[in-house]
């Protein structure tokens, strides 16, 4: 039965070594594969160039003739670059991206043919897409349209065009329309509030940069391994001798293997106008990072999902795994995407970057006083935002850190916040200066205080950005930064609202938005923590401060259906009420499918797998105790394994028989917020950890010539 595993490592540890050979300069093919606005402005005429240029910039409407000579220009673009297909690019609720290639080709006329229609819209005939019952069947018609504002892209020989996907009967069946909407509502609310300080601002764009984590492993290796296959993870294995306590691994020098893939990777990635910049190890072994240049949120959001598809295609080239998953092995750290975010002005102020003025702290007090006061109003939210099966076990879960949202903002800060708060009241008379008397004329421009890099904190301000750490490593930054968008539009409407309010009772505006700020810092203080957020002791402090601590995803996304989440989706129109609905049925049912699916690998594996390997060894061992016996030696050691052994294939066989039942059980309960809360609490945590416990102990107990399971130590330190 150990033959697969050591056939498997025979052939990782015996590749020939792959190189890359390197295109030389990134700047001669940065971006190639791009039809960008620099391509635009070379292939189309000026004025439609000046046309499409609006739509871009301003998200209006194309109209057809446009749309027809822009068709045929990128047409004639991708065909000179070899390109034979074209697709609708568009990223539905499974939380990957989906396309439906379709050739130029016309056989009618033996040409090839693009038109604007085309382009702007097409039906991908996506009926089992999940819609949460949208969409019934007779009527299973969605739709795809372009986005013009990610720009369309070569990928193989398939031009690929940016799209949204929605029902015919309006709703969003997608993660990029929503964001979308989100994104306009920050705009406007935040344009309104910059105006109060500068005319000039006439739009703020939000932008993300997104570090993405993830694991590598030998490609046979991952293949031997049927829960890495079927569930992204692994659902057994003894913790290694060493893991990651020595910390030796965290920017250490790169594995060759790996340094490969990561230039083969890179260079792909570059030709597609993904601006990749950095990369290093991580912290537990064979785990690395990847960081782009920040862009445009919904750019980046496309780009994190093109780059997790070419990062495993590339892999694939170097006989490697890429995982993705949250907590692909036990007792190391897990996965995530750092989602850094800022809001930037068009006349280019980072609002949240501190200044050298005075004044303009004011402004940059605004929106980082709001954006914990956001937070802090809507945590559940924002936690469930990030909720899936995967996240659940890298937060909330024994050895991972809590799922409390919290924010960080580091001492210097803290400083200036307690000094606003307690000074706010003070009369600041004429011809004095305000800023002065409130303490915030000497915010200092850069927060360069690197003790202050508090790397436990899920909402950490980082001198010029807040970053959101929670956010799974498999998940697609879309829902975040949704809902992350969203809560700033509405306290920012809030915040305005209060402004305008006291300055009709006679409050000058500079005082107005001071005493609105203050009042806010002391409503949102709870938020705040510059602690460990993975000690125990803030698990006890964050119930004190009435901070929620909700461990699971199927509890945690009843925060998108609450009178206070409806409201506010509705009034900033980025899903309405069928919408929300829909989503949480499709979270829900995905939870369920993964969990069971993680439920039945580890079923078939111990039945299949652990027990039969347990059983051979025992046989083993009573041949060998029955030997001893004859020859009238001691046999107590022996038959004491063999009682252990014995032990964990009885625990083992009514554990998976028992979850099987349980299973069979919740299947028939038609109501999906209750399967997958049975699925959480009588599938997931009344089971998994006593079946993997037996298992990783027989690990240690069975002759390791016998094993059947590539182990941890084979699998993670990849030279
Ligand atoms: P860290 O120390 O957290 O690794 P980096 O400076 O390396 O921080 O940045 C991490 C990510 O944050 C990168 O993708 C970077 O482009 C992005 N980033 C930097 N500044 C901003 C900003 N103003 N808005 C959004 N993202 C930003
Ligand atoms: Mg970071």
């Amino acid at each position: 039965m150990a033959h697969l595993r050591f056939k498997a490592l025979d052939l990782a540890n015996n590749r020939p070594k792959i190189n890359f050979e390197s295109k030389g300069k990134i700047s001669d093919f940065y971006a190639q594969d791009v039809f960008g606005l620099k391509q635009m402005q070379t292939l189309l005429s000026p004025d439609i160039f000046k046309k499409v240029k609006k739509v871009i910039e301003d998200g209006t409407k194309i109209d057809a003739d446009t749309a027809d000579v822009v068709a045929s220009a990128v047409k004639s673009w991708a065909l000179s670059k070899g390109v034979t297909h074209y697709t609708h690019w568009f990223q539905p609720l499974t939380g990957s991206t989906a396309e439906k290639h379709d050739t130029f080709f016309d056989a009618g006329s033996g040409i090839e043919r693009f038109k604007g229609s085309a382009l702007v819209q097409q039906e991908p005939d996506a009926s089992s897409f999940p819609n949460g019952g949208i969409r019934s069947t007779f009527e299973a018609r969605g739709y795809t349209a372009w986005d013009p504002s990610s720009p369309m892209f070569i990928y193989g020989a398939t031009l690929c065009i940016p799209t949204i996907f929605v029902s015919y009967t309006g709703e969003a069946l997608d993660n990029k329309a929503p964001m979308l909407k989100a994104i306009e509502a920050v705009d406007k609310a935040a344009t309104k509030v910059c105006q109060m300080f500068d005319k000039k601002v006439t739009r703020v764009k939000a932008s993300l940069g997104v570090e993405q984590e993830y694991f590598i492993i030998d490609k046979a290796l991952y293949a031997s391994r049927p829960d890495l296959v079927m569930a992204g993870r692994t659902v057994f294995g003894h913790n290694p001798a060493r893991g990651q306590q020595l910390d030796d691994h965290y920017f250490g020098s790169i594995p060759t293997r790996i340094y490969d893939f990561m230039r083969d990777f890179e260079e792909e990635s570059h030709r597609l106008g993904i601006p990749v910049s950095t990369r290093h190890n991580e912290v537990a072994p064979s785990q690395f990072e990847v960081a782009p240049l920040f862009e445009d949120i919904n750019v980046a959001t496309d780009h994190n999902q093109l780059l997790m598809d070419v990062m495993s295609r590339a892999a694939e080239r170097h006989n490697l795994k890429v995982l993705f998953h949250e907590k692909p092995f036990a007792g190391l750290n897990g996965t995530g995407k750092h989602n850094n975010w800022s809001l930037i002005t068009n006349t280019g102020v980072n609002l949240f970057q501190p200044s050298s003025s005075a004044r303009d702290n004011l402004l940059f007090l605004v929106f980082f006083v709001n954006t914990i006061k956001a937070v802090y109003e809507h945590a559940d939210l924002l936690r469930a935002s990030i909720a899936s099966a995967g996240n659940d076990h890298r937060l909330g879960a024994n050895e991972a850190p809590p799922a409390i949202m919290s924010v960080f903002i580091g001492s210097q800060l803290t400083n200036v916040l307690d000094e606003l708060e307690k000074k706010g009241n003070i009369k600041v008379e004429k011809g004095e200066n305000m800023y002065m008397k409130l303490g915030i004329d000497k915010i200092p421009r850069i927060i360069l205080d690197n003790t202050d890099r508090n790397r436990t904190s899920p909402f950490a301000f980082t001198g010029n950005k807040f970053e959101f750490r929670a956010v799974g490593g498999n998940e697609n930054s879309s829902s975040p930064m949704t809902v992350l968008n969203l809560i700033l539009a509405e306290q920012l409407t809030a915040f305005y609202e209060n402004v305008q309010k006291e300055m009709k009772g006679g409050t000058e505006k500079r005082m107005a938005i001071v005493s609105t700020l203050r009042k806010y810092i002391k409503e949102s203080k709870a938020i705040r923590f510059e602690g460990d957020g993975y000690s125990d002791e803030w698990v006890e402090e964050a119930e004190k401060r009435g901070l929620s601590n909700i461990k699971d995803t199927p509890r945690a996304l009843d925060a998108y259906l609450t009178d206070k989440s409806r409201k506010m989706f509705n009034r900033h129109k980025v899903l309405n009420d069928v919408e929300l609905e829909a989503r949480n049925e499709i979270r829900w049912e995905s939870y369920i499918m993964k969990i069971q699916i993680e439920s039945r690998v580890m079923g078939d594996l111990v039945l299949n797998h652990i027990i039969p390997t347990a059983i051979a060894y025992q046989n083993k061992l009573i041949k060998n105790a029955e030997g001893l016996k004859t020859l009238g030696i001691n046999n107590k050691e022996v038959i004491s394994i063999i009682e252990s052994v014995s032990g964990y294939i009885e625990t083992l066989r009514k554990e998976v028989y028992n979850m099987i039942d349980e299973r069979r059980r919740l299947n028939k309960e038609e109501d999906l917020r209750e399967r997958a809360i049975g699925y959480c609490d009588d599938v997931k945590a009344k089971y998994f950890d006593t079946i993997r416990y037996a298992v990783d102990k027989l690990e240690m107990l069975v002759d390791d010539e016998d094993w059947p399971l590539v182990k941890y130590r084979e699998m993670l330190f990849l030279r």
